[in-house]
């Protein structure tokens, strides 16, 4: 089972993403946090991306594209995956699109977590996960960004039908079954 999970930061696509992961048995795909990791490292990759995160932008999609399909063609996925942060152009959408058909694979449920702007600023600046990415300026880039360059991505799905559209607000296990309750 392929699930993309979706929704601007501080939707909670990660924390849903961990309980996709344990429900289901399939791992985890995060961007954001192979970039994190990279950086922490201080490899090649993470001296490149260090200055994009920083500043709330986003990480060329050549780049990205190409360290998704690296990974998706690892062993460890081919049973299915939850993708947290990618696709996050239409251009990943596409990629991501080529890639499973030239694979034999798809995706089968794409997942969006709505929250009202205010809560997702509220959240973020109270998760004190102490990323440099957390502050206020770099979240209103960070939404504005989201709003230009990544909510095409719904539309994108839309068409195949394949959004699930989930409500965002309240607990971690209520939001968690409703998305079961979308994938059923
Ligand atoms: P959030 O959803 O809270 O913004 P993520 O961990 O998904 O957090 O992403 C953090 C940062 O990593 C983004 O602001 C961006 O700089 C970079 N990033 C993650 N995924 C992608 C992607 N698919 N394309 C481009 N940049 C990405």
């Amino acid at each position: 089972m392929n699930i993309i999970l979706f929704g601007p930061p501080g939707a909670g696509k990660g924390t849903q993403a961990e309980k996709l992961v344990s429900h289901f048995n399939i791992p985890h795909l995060s961007t954001g946090n192979i970039f994190r990791a990279n950086i922490k490292q201080q490899t090649p990759l993470g001296k490149i991306v260090k200055a994009i995160l920083d500043d709330g932008k986003l990480v060329p999609d050549e780049t990205v594209v190409e360290i998704v399909a690296d990974e998706l063609k690892k062993n460890e996925y081919h049973e299915g995956v939850v993708l947290d942060g990618f696709p996050r152009t239409v251009k990943q959408a596409e990629s991501l699109d080529q890639f499973f058909s030239g694979n034999g694979r798809g995706i089968d449920a794409f997942v969006t977590l709505t929250v009202p702007e205010e809560e997702l600023i509220n959240r973020i600046l109270n998760r004190g996960q102490g990323r440099s990415d957390d502050t206020p300026e770099k979240i209103k880039t960070r939404l504005q960004v989201y709003h230009d360059e990544t909510e095409p991505v719904l539309n994108h799905y839309k068409k195949q039908d394949l959004v699930k559209e989930i409500d965002g607000v309240g607990s971690v296990d209520e939001i968690f079954s409703r998305i079961l309750e979308a994938l059923d």
